[in-house]
């Protein structure tokens, strides 16, 4: 059986398929994309968003959404109690649900 989940992140549609033996299984995958559609960038409101992963230190796994324009990202984190969970982080102590955007550093970036 396979679930077709569709995440609108700016103005690119993200299509994901999840396979299971049976509903329980495949609504359980689904929910491991725990995150609702991000319409626009939180720092400038641009549509122009996409996905992005990758690797720091060799080791720690990142994805996050990413602004193509001012190029700030917001990232993915995982749950404690079962790391296949992702989750959009948000901001401490801000408004309920506000993403937890972050301006683009480039001293963080080592090219
Ligand atoms: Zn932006």
């Amino acid at each position: 059986m396979q679930l077709f989940i569709t995440k609108k992140i700016g103005k690119r549609t993200f299509n994901f398929v999840v396979e299971g033996n049976d509903l329980h299984m495949v609504v359980m995958e689904s929910e491991h994309l725990s995150f609702d559609d991000v319409p626009a960038c939180g720092l400038c409101g641009s549509t122009n968003l996409t996905l992005t992963a990758r690797v720091a230190q060799n080791k720690y796994k990142y994805v996050s959404v990413k602004c193509l324009d001012c190029r700030g990202d917001v990232t993915f984190g995982k749950r404690q109690e079962d790391d296949k969970v992702y989750f959009l982080r948000k901001k401490e102590g801000g408004e309920r649900g506000e993403l937890d955007w972050k301006a683009y550093d480039k001293n963080a970036v080592v090219e």
